[in-house]
């Protein structure tokens, strides 16, 4: 076995040490037998919330009415789920209730896909009730069970099919990709907090531009929030070649080819509800890759931009344009480093030494100034020294 389920073993034994079964499950599973890097193992055992908590000392109840604990075990944080079943389904969202159980085939059953619905013990042997090896060596995205009644449960999992094909470049099943068809106006009752998660972790997978292509001729996209009447942009978005782009770079590829103007722009992304510092960064991504389609950067711009938006805005530039290579980013971010100044912090004078040497009070000069002083900082024509800065302005007054 490799690390990180090497480390989760103590775990998995102390809940058997108890008299539980535990198991890992879910993605890391998955992830471990496609050879991909392992991000969190998740644990499944036949433990209560409660007996958990009683096995191990540092606990945090994230999730505890779905039957999920986080337990801090040796610096490392593991996800314990009990074994569950899902009680009846209300408005194809989540289960009006959850039963716990004791029984591990029964929690793999209740499981979106058969890829995700292996559990592994400590010593690595596993169990696939459902033949999840044999749909990770042919890559296929199946649901557990009838596709219809597992969509009809939880619509979300149409959603999360199509992130897979994104992630894991795999195909739909064809059972499964005639249930979404059918079933894709059943998104409407869905969250969207929890479709952001998906789209977005869809917009970073490697196979993107397919998996946006599935959210389109299955028509998901009308129910994506602010992209329904957008078809023909979604489709050249869907043709551009963007690989390894982070997920502001993501969104701000995708308003840009929606050709949205600022004010839609900030009312588009509230409705995804994304936070206000993203908002922002991307506006100023945005804004800047506008400009740069006209012209070549300006000193003063890429102070503005700083070096996070700059490097987005050049990436998503390469892209538009098709460039492969990089040299114009390392040419700008040389520039960049050189510059005298990376914020107004930097400056060497304050509004309060400007008052003092012009004897004057505040007002809207001052502002003027600061910024006059910063523009010649910039441009070179004054050091940031305040020695210098003061003479250069004394002479400036005198003209
Ligand atoms: P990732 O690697 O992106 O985290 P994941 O498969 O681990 O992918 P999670 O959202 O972390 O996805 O969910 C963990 C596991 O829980 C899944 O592998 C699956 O077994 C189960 N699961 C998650 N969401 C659902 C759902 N909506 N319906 C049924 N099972 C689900
Ligand atoms: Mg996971």
């Amino acid at each position: 076995m490799i690390e990180p389920f090497l480390s989760a073993i103590p775990v998995i034994n102390r809940l058997e040490a108890s008299g539980f079964q535990a198991y890992f499950v879910g993605g890391s599973v998955r992830d471990y037998l496609l050879n991909r890097p392992i991000s969190d193992v998740d644990i499944a055992t036949s433990a209560t919330p409660n007996e958990v908590k009683e096995i191990f000392q540092r606990t945090v109840d994230i999730g505890i009415e779905h039957g999920t604990v986080l337990v801090l075990f040796q610096n490392k944080s593991y996800e314990i789920t009990t074994f569950r079943t899902e009680g009846e389904y209300q408005d194809f969202r989540r289960p009006k209730e959850v039963s716990f159980i004791r029984n591990l085939d029964d929690d793999l059953k209740r499981r979106d896909f058969t890829m995700n619905a292996i559990a592994m013990d400590r010593k690595g042997k596993l169990i696939d009730p459902y033949n999840g090896q044999s749909a990770i060596r042919n890559k296929i995205i199946r649901t557990v069970g009838s596709a219809n009644e597992r969509f009809q449960e939880d619509a979300l999992r149409i959603m999360r099919a199509i992130r897979f094909v994104s992630q894991l470049s795999f195909s739909i099943e064809d059972e499964t990709l005639q249930a979404i068809k059918k079933l894709v106006p059943l998104l409407k009752n869905i969250a969207v907090e929890r479709i952001k998660v998906e789209f977005e972790k869809l917009l970073v997978g490697e196979n993107a531009n397919n998996a946006i292509l599935i959210l389109l001729r299955t028509g998901l996209f009308a129910y994506l929030p602010g992209i329904r009447n957008y078809i023909s942009q979604m489709e050249s978005f869907a043709s551009l070649s963007f690989k390894g782009l982070k997920k502001v770079e993501m969104w701000s590829l995708l308003l840009f080819s929606l050709k949205l103007n600022n004010t839609s722009v900030e009312a588009f992304l509230r409705e995804w509800k994304l936070p206000v510092k993203e908002i922002k960064e991307i506006q100023q991504i945005l804004f800047f890759l506008e400009k740069r389609l006209e012209q070549e950067w300006t000193v003063y711009d890429l102070y503005l931009a700083g070096r996070k938006v700059l490097i987005s805005t050049e990436n998503l530039y390469g892209v538009l344009k098709g460039l492969t290579n990089i040299d114009s980013l390392t040419h700008w971010l040389n520039l960049y480093g050189r510059l005298p100044i990376k914020q107004r912090s930097d400056m060497k004078v304050t509004g309060r030494d400007l008052m003092e040497w012009l004897h004057a009070d505040g007002g809207p000069w001052l502002r003027e100034t600061i910024f006059n002083i910063e523009c010649a900082i910039l441009a070179g024509d004054v050091p940031n020294d305040k020695e210098k800065i003061k003479e250069w302005l004394i002479k400036c007054s005198q003209k």
